[in-house]
């Protein structure tokens, strides 16, 4: 016997049977939500959202774990994700224009800095270096 399932989204908010036009997800600390929404309770949900994600900081999804790690499992502690330097920053965490002056004093643009690039930028910024 052939069976028709149709799934037909209401929205959440009104409760009653209006259709959900949108399925918005968002977060609030580490909780994830999704919730299906009529135009009107979206508009009003992403409005609301907007108004604080403006101001907020991005942060990237997923607490920065590893894509290729699907197994679930806690990756091992490392000792930050950016190298401390005695200068106090990193090469993660350049100005573009400090970048810029790395590369013209044969940085390669990744990797580690050398250490008389780190000692000109940290003067430059005026950061005192025993
Ligand atoms: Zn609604």
């Amino acid at each position: 016997m052939a069976q028709r399932t149709i799934v037909v989204k209401t929205c959440d908010v009104h409760g009653d049977d209006t259709d959900a036009t949108d399925t918005v997800a968002f977060g609030i600390g580490a909780e994830r939500f999704e919730i299906d929404l009529c135009d009107q309770h979206a508009g009003e949900l992403r409005e609301t959202l907007a108004r604080y994600a403006g101001l907020g900081r991005r942060v990237r999804a997923g607490g920065g774990r590893s894509p290729s790690n699907g197994s679930g499992a806690e990756e091992p502690k490392r000792k930050g994700d950016r190298a401390r330097t005695k200068y106090g920053f990193s090469g993660a965490d350049l100005t573009s224009e400090e970048r810029d002056f790395a590369v013209a004093q044969g940085w390669a643009g990744r990797g580690r800095i050398k250490d008389e690039i780190m000692q000109a930028i940290a003067e430059k910024r005026g950061i005192a270096v025993a």
